[in-house]
């Protein structure tokens, strides 16, 4: 073992790049001030979940389960039931009366939206998604259901501060 090369070597590389990191300190800045800032997402970024609805105001949702097959994580249930004339909930024979998602286990592959039929679920540009309980990450039919067609294609807003998320055009 040489203390040349085992332990002053490393020392002075170790000190060159700190040198070097220091120098460069204002230049560059990648680091943001979020909240008060949002970074850029791309047109295609996939986030948080949401069941969309037709123009009509019907639900997209036919309750099928391909989304639950195709989920590598197994982390969508989907509950069916019929429509009948007097309550409908979709275009088609069935609609989904339970649909849930376990967001901790979800690793945001997009492959339930792949798989959708209709364009029923579909992931778009929420990505805060924190919270406090492991109970509040499994995201019910209620919270997934937007409110109205086209909610989701809104620009992203934070949770915190309101400011809109900018999409990346480069
Ligand atoms: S994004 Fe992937 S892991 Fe998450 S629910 Fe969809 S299929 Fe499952
Ligand atoms: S979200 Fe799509 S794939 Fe999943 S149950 Fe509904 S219609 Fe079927």
């Amino acid at each position: 073992m040489g203390l040349l090369k085992d332990v002053v070597k490393p020392i002075l590389g170790g000190m060159t790049l700190t040198a070097r990191r220091a120098a460069n300190l204002g230049k560059n800045i990648v680091t943001i001030q979020y909240p008060d800032e949002m970074r850029e997402q791309y047109q295609r970024s996939r986030w948080r979940h949401y069941l969309t609805r037709y123009d009509s105001g019907l639900e997209r949702c036919i309750g099928c389960s391909l989304c639950a097959g195709a989920c590598p994580a197994r982390c969508i249930y989907v509950e069916a039931a019929e429509n009948t004339d007097t309550e409908r909930y979709s275009p088609g024979e069935r609609y989904a009366v339970r649909y849930e998602i376990n967001m901790i286990r979800c690793i945001f592959c997009g492959y339930c939206q792949d798989a959708c039929p209709t364009g029923a679920i579909v992931l778009r540009k929420d990505f805060e998604l924190a919270n406090y309980k492991r109970e509040q990450f499994i995201y019910t039919k209620e919270m997934l259901l937007e409110k109205y067609p086209g909610q989701n294609l809104e620009p992203y807003r934070s949770k915190v501060t309101g400011v809109e998320a900018p999409i990346y055009t480069g």
